[in-house]
C-alpha cells in the first residue's frame, strides 16, 4: 500500500485525487487530509478514508470535528495543521492541491521530510521555484506534475535526453473570454468569468484562465519543472484542450500527449509514476472529435501572460511578486471590489514598484510575498474604492 497525504482535499483537485484513490483501495492508503472551511465534506472524507490525521482552517472547526473523529484520527488546524499533514506522518507521497503561495512552506516541509510530491499547487513553484527544486534534488524526491500541461510534457520526456529539447509548447484553451476583444471585457461579471468552456476547477484558477495569468504561472512552473529557458517555452491557443502540451526536439520531431480533458488522468499518473493503470476516464476517439484548432497567442490581448514572462525572465523575487499581487487582485475581483481588467493593472502596478532581489532565501521570498500583497491592496484602495 502506498501512503498518501493530500493538502486541499476538499477542492477540485483534492476531491478528484480521492476519486482516483477510491478506485484502487488495495493500492493506496490515505494517511492525511487537509481542507479549509468545508466541514461537511472533510467530515465525510474523514469517515470514508479514516486517515491518521486531518486538518481544517480554524480552531473552531477543529473542535467540532474532534467530537466526531473516529478513534485513531487526530484533528489539527491552521498553518500548523497543514505542516502536520505535509510532514508529520508516514505518507510517501503528498499531493499539494491547496491554492496559493500559502502552499510553499508545507511543500518545503514535505520535501525535507523525504516525501515525493504530486504538485498541483503551481503558485508554490512560481513563488520559490529555485528553493523547491533545490530541496527536491538534495532530498532525492520526485516532483511529479499534476497540472495537465506539465504532466503532458513530463510524459513526452520519458526516456528522452532533456538537453535535446528545442522548445516546448503549452496549450491554452483561452479561458472563459477567449472569443471577446479587450473592449468586450469592460464590465464582465464574476459569474461570466467563472464559466470555463472545458474544465471545471476552483474559482481562483478559473479566473486565472480567463486572464491567461494561469498560462503565465504555467510557463514559470515549466521553467522550474523542466529546467528550460523562457525562450524555449511557447504558448499556443488550442480551444478543444485535447492536445495537453507537446515537446519539439532538436531534430524538429514533436511528441505530444493527448486525451479528453479530465484531471483524473494527470492526477493518477502522478500517483502511479513511473507505472500506469487503467483510469476512471473516457477514451479519446479522434474520429469523433474530427478536427482540432490552433491559433497564435496574442500578448496584446492577454497582457497577463506578457507580465508572467517578464517576471520569469527577471527572476529572483519578481515571480513571487507577480504571483502574490495576482492572488490579491483575483480575490478582490471575486468579491466584486475591482473590475476584471483591474487584475492585470494591479499586477503591473506592483511589479513596476518592486526592486528585484536575486537568489532570495525563504525569508526574502516570504517578505516579498507580503510586500506585494500590501502593495496590491494599496492600489485596490487608491484606484478602485470611491
Ligand atoms: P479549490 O479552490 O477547488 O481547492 C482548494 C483547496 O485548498 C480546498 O480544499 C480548500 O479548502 C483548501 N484550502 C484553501 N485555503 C486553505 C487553508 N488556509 N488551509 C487549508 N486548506 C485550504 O482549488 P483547485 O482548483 O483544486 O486548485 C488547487 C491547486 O491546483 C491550485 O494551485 C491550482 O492552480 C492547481 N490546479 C488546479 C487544477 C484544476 O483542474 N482544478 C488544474 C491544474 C492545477
Ligand atoms: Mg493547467
Amino acid at each position: 500500500m502506498k501512503k498518501i497525504s493530500i493538502l486541499g482535499s476538499t477542492g477540485s483537485i483534492g476531491t478528484q485525487t480521492l476519486d482516483v484513490i477510491s478506485h484502487y483501495p488495495d493500492l493506496y492508503q490515505v494517511v492525511g487530509l487537509a481542507g479549509g472551511h468545508n466541514l461537511d465534506l472533510i467530515r465525510e472524507q474523514m469517515n470514508r478514508f479514516r486517515p491518521a490525521m486531518v486538518s481544517v482552517a480554524t480552531r473552531e472547526l477543529a473542535e467540532q470535528l474532534r467530537t466526531e473523529a473516529p478513534a485513531g484520527t487526530h484533528v489539527y488546524y491552521g498553518p500548523e495543521g497543514l505542516m502536520e499533514i505535509a510532514a508529520g506522518n508516514d505518507a510517501e507521497l503528498v499531493v499539494t492541491a491547496i491554492v496559493g503561495s500559502q502552499g510553499l512552506e508545507p511543500t518545503l516541509a514535505a520535501i525535507e521530510a523525504g516525501k515525493h510530491i504530486g504538485l498541483a499547487n503551481k503558485e508554490t513553484l512560481v513563488s520559490a521555484g529555485h528553493l523547491v527544486t533545490e530541496a527536491a534534488a538534495r532530498r532525492r524526491v520526485t516532483l511529479r506534475p499534476v497540472d495537465s500541461e506539465h504532466s503532458a510534457i513530463f510524459q513526452c520526456l520519458n526516456g528522452e535526453n532533456a538537453s535535446r529539447i528545442h522548445k516546448i509548447t503549452l496549450t491554452a484553451s483561452g479561458g472563459s473570454f477567449r472569443d471577446r476583444t479587450r473592449e468586450e471585457l469592460v464590465g464582465v461579471t464574476v459569474q461570466d468569468a467563472l464559466k470555463h468552456p472545458n474544465w471545471s476547477m476552483g474559482a481562483k484558477i478559473t479566473i486565472d484562465s480567463a486572464t491567461m495569468v494561469n498560462k503565465g504561472l504555467e510557463v514559470i512552473e515549466a521553467h522550474w519543472f523542466f529546467g528550460l529557458s523562457y525562450d524555449q517555452i511557447e504558448v499556443l491557443i488550442h480551444p478543444e484542450s485535447i492536445i495537453h502540451s507537446f515537446v519539439e526536439f532538436v531534430d524538429f520531431s514533436i511528441i505530444a500527449q493527448l486525451g479528453l480533458p479530465d484531471m483524473r488522468v494527470p492526477i493518477q499518473y502522478a500517483l502511479t509514476y513511473p507505472d500506469r493503470m487503467s483510469a476512471p476516464a473516457e477514451r479519446l476517439r479522434l474520429s469523433e472529435i474530427g478536427k482540432l484548432n490552433f491559433s497564435e497567442m496574442s500578448f496584446e490581448r492577454f497582457p497577463g501572460l506578457a507580465l508572467a514572462y517578464e517576471s520569469g525572465r527577471k527572476g529572483g523575487t519578481m515571480p513571487t511578486v507577480f504571483n502574490a499581487s495576482n492572488e490579491v487582485a483575483v480575490a478582490r475581483f471575486l468579491q466584486g471590489a475591482v473590475p476584471f481588467l483591474a487584475i492585470e493593472e494591479i499586477i503591473a502596478g506592483v511589479m513596476a514598484k518592486h526592486h528585484t532581489v536575486a537568489s532570495p532565501d525563504l525569508g526574502t521570498i516570504l517578505d516579498s510575498d507580503a510586500w506585494a500583497r500590501a502593495e496590491a491592496e494599496r492600489i485596490v484602495k487608491e484606484s478602485f474604492t470611491k
